[in-house]
Parts: structure tokens; sequence; C-alpha cells
């Protein structure tokens, strides 16, 4: 921690080092209300996916990358192939991100390196991380906090603005801003600071002109004025990034701007009104979320990823996070014998932590298996379909979620997650991949698993469902049942 001196900002009354913490998690407070679910802009499906997004992504915009990554990752599947990559054919590929030969030779060591030293697979450690070709501590702590659930700061050029322009600090080495503001914000919170500062410097505090007048952190701020602080064109300085945020986003955003300028301003209510209007449509344009044109691809091959270090969120922490997240009890059987490759298949159950032989905790009954794993887009995005059709079941059938092997008997992140999305259904982790190789599923995330009531495969699915109607006409035609028309 700081010594207990007074600072001097500028613009500012002399701050205590408590002042300045009580500051920066108020404003990071501000933050989360107006950017409540913010996530990596770049689009992946693996660590080992987002390792190459983030090496294409320096000195090139995310939009761009995400146009070029999905033609990439078809091409390169694995880091095998990267490692073996013919080096003309995948610089055309990434030309348009720019500094191509580079990044190319980045890639190229990165997948030999993983071949050599990690079986292929990324690590999941920072020490490790930083020793890999196009790997510094900014993509480290990218891949540890989004592909990992590691909490990571980063300190992009946006973030180090932001935060001197805050006071926060006045360093400009990204790894000494990195220490102090980790002293200043709790560190469950930095992967989601790190999102939301950067959400409002592409947004909000740009480099030349920041949209003083309409900044919801205008009270905190010691350098409110730097910009425009007309609410009217402030308004008209506020501008997307072509990114698919949150269609929330935009209406808390709405509110609390319309609350700031009336609140923070006092401006006479025509003025604040017709400011509003004016900020409400340049926030719907950019932020309105992108859809992709194509029809979602089911997720990429992908290994899951060892070495997950969470094993510094206390035990305490982990308790509340489980009891936050209220998941329903795994089940428990209704004492039929176990048969099949799940008999005698024990995993730990997230609910209370309790171990259970799914094999009998579900002998009997039909059993659809949702393979999934946090880091997965396409799986979080898929995962409250099977929390419907778990709450339709009744007694037909069995519904498990089963997270991939990392996040162990300490699943914080897992759990947190669960309760944030607010699903419910009963899930359990593999933490030796136990189930995956039962069943023989392959390591694609998501998959899914249908197991008739003798215990048997029926089928194992290595795809993404888009809608409930589409999830349940699957289980009809594997299993049988049929679970009515959606309501
Ligand atoms: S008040 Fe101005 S300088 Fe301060 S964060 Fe907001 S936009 Fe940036």
């Amino acid at each position: 921690m700081r010594p207990l001196t007074w600072v001097v900002v500028s613009r500012r009354k002399p701050e205590t080092p408590l002042g300045l913490v009580r500051r920066a998690r108020r404003m990071n407070r501000t933050l989360q209300e107006a950017f409540p679910h913010v996530y990596c802009e770049l689009d992946f499906t693996t660590p080992l996916e987002l390792s190459v997004a983030t090496i294409l992504s320096a000195q090139c915009t995310d939009v761009r990358v995400n146009q070029v990554t999905p033609a990439l990752f078809r091409r390169y599947p694995d880091a095998f192939s990267y490692a073996s990559a013919d080096r003309t054919e995948l610089e055309e590929m990434i030309r348009s991100t720019g500094f191509y030969r580079n990044k190319a030779n980045s890639i190229i060591g990165l997948g030999q390196a993983l071949v050599d030293r990690f079986d292929g697979e990324v690590p999941g450690t920072l020490k490790e991380l930083v020793t890999l070709p196009g790997f510094g501590r900014k993509t480290a702590n990218v891949v540890l906090g989004n592909a990992f659930g590691v909490p990571g700061i980063t300190v992009d050029t946006h973030f180090g603005r932001l935060v001197r322009r805050w006071d926060w600090t006045q360093e400009t080495d990204p790894v000494k801003v990195e220490k102090v503001v980790g002293e200043l914000i709790p560190r469950k919170e930095w992967t989601d600071l790190s999102h939301r500062i950067i959400f409002h410097g592409r947004r909000v505090c740009h480099a030349r002109t920041p949209a003083c007048g309409v900044c919801l952190l205008a009270k905190d701020c010691p350098s409110f004025g730097e910009g425009q602080v007309d609410p009217v064109k402030a308004a008209a300085l506020v501008k997307g990034s072509g990114d698919r945020p949150s269609p929330r986003i935009g209406g808390d955003h709405r509110m609390s701007t319309m609350d700031t300028l009336k609140k923070t301003f006092a401006l006479p209510g025509m003025r604040a009104m017709i400011a509003f209007i004016i900020v409400t449509i340049a926030l719907v344009v950019a932020l309105w979320p992108r859809g992709t044109d194509e029809p979602a691809a089911p997720a990429a091959p992908s290994s899951p990823p060892s070495g997950i270090t969470d094993q510094t969120v206390a035990q305490s922490e982990i308790d509340a996070a489980r009891r936050d997240a209220a998941l329903n009890p795994c089940p428990a059987g209704a004492g039929a014998a176990a048969t099949g490759p799940l008999a005698g298949v024990t995993v730990p159950c997230m609910g209370d932590g309790s171990t259970i032989d799914v094999g009998a905790a579900t002998a009997g009954k039909p059993l659809v298996i949702n393979m999934w794993a946090v880091w997965c887009l396409p799986c979080r995005r898929e995962l409250p379909l099977f929390d419907r059709l778990s709450a339709a079941s009744g007694d037909k059938l069995n519904v498990l979620a089963v997270h991939a092997r990392e996040g162990g008997d300490k699943p914080y992140f897992v759990l947190k997650f669960l309760q944030e999305v607010g699903v419910h259904l009963p899930v359990v982790t593999d933490p030796q991949g136990s189930i995956a190789q039962a069943v023989k599923a392959p390591r694609v995330f998501p998959s899914t698993v249908f197991i008739r009531a003798d215990g048997s495969v029926a089928a194992v699915l290595p795809r993404v469902f888009e809608t409930y109607e589409d999830l349940t006409g699957a289980v009809r035609e594997q299993l049988g049942v049929d679970l009515g028309a959606a309501s």
C-alpha cells in the first residue's frame, strides 16, 4: 500500500490515500452502473483463440480482428497447426490487421512454444504466459482475465490515459500503473474494471476531446473540463467502437445521463431534455448491439485449458458465492442400479460441494449433459436454454451442466458467473475430465451428450443450440422425450 501521506491532485483539494481509494471505488461503481455487462470485445471460444486474437489486436481495432479470425480459426484449429503454418498463407490471412509479418512471426512462434513446452495448450499463469512469443504483460492479463477467469488488469492506451486523468496515478510505466490500480480496487473486480475503463475511453473520455459534459464520472474526475463541457456539444462527441455491447448498457446509460444532466449540471429542464434526447440518439446509434450476419458457428475444437489458479480466493468467498448462486441440487437418484459408462464416475456438485456418483444419481431416467466452460462464449449464450430445459423436465428427464475440468474444487469464478446470469440448473465440475472420457465426448465446447434411461450413450453433439425449440427437438429426436410446446 502507499505510505499514509497527503497527496495533492491537480485541480482538487489535497486528497488522502484513503480518500483516493474511496473515490476510485466510487468511480468504479459508477462505471458498473453504466456498463453492467462487460466482456472482451474480441471474439473467441478458447484460450488459444483469444491469445491469437490479442496478438492481432496490436495497432488494430477489435472490429477488424473479429472480421479476420473466423476464417483464421477454422484454418488453424490448434497450436500444432500454427506451429507448422505456411508463413505466406498465414501472412495473407492476417494482412489487413497491419504489421502482419511481425504478427505472423509471433503466432507461429506461439504455436511452436505451446507445442514444445505446454503440450499444445495455453498455460493459465502469468509467469508462464509472459514467456510466450507475442505475449507481454498486457496480453497475458487479457488471456488470464477473459479465458481463465483469473482477475487481471489490462493497461492499454485507454486505461493508462484515463487513470492518469483521474489522478489515480501519474505513472506511465504500465507495470507500475497496474500495481497502483491493483491497490485501489479489489482483485476480483480487476478484469471487469479493465473492460469498463476501456469502454469509457473509447466512447466518452477520448484522447483529444473528452465528452466531459455528459460524463457520468464528472463529479469525481479532477480533469473535468479538459474536454467539451457543454452537454449538447459533448453529446455529439459520444461514439461507439463498432462493438456489440449488451442492450442494457444503452438503457442504463441513458437514465444515468439524464440524471447527470439534471443533478450535476442543474440544467434548466428544457435544455436538459434536448441534451438528453441528443445523448440518447448518440448512444443508441453508438451502443446498439450489432448482430453478426452469419449464423453462429459451432465452437471450434478446443482443449480445455489447464492450470487455472483461483486458489487465492478464500474458502469463505467460495462458500458465499455458492450460496449466492443458489443452484438447484444435483440429482440424487431413485435407487435404480447404475449402468452404462457413467456408473462409478464421481465428481463435485457445484450446488453444495458434495461428491456425486453421476451414474447412480441419474440412473433410470434419460439424461441430457451440457458440457460447457465459463471461458467459452457460445457456452455462455447457450446455458440459459439448458436452465429452461431443466426447469421444464419434471420427472421425465435429468439435465446436468458439466463444467470443464479447470476450476477444480475451487469454483469461485464459475459460481459468480452462474449467479450473474441467473441460471440455477444442477451443475457439476469435471476436474479429472472423467465424465468427458467416459462418454467419449470430444474436447469441444459446448457439446451436448444424450444418455438413455439404461445408461447408454444415444449421441454426443458438439454444437451450439441457438433456440429452445432447437434443443427440445434434439431431446425428442435422441431420447424420445417430448416436453411439449415451448411456453
Ligand atoms: S469528466 Fe471528462 S476527463 Fe473526466 S472522465 Fe469524464 S470525459 Fe474524461
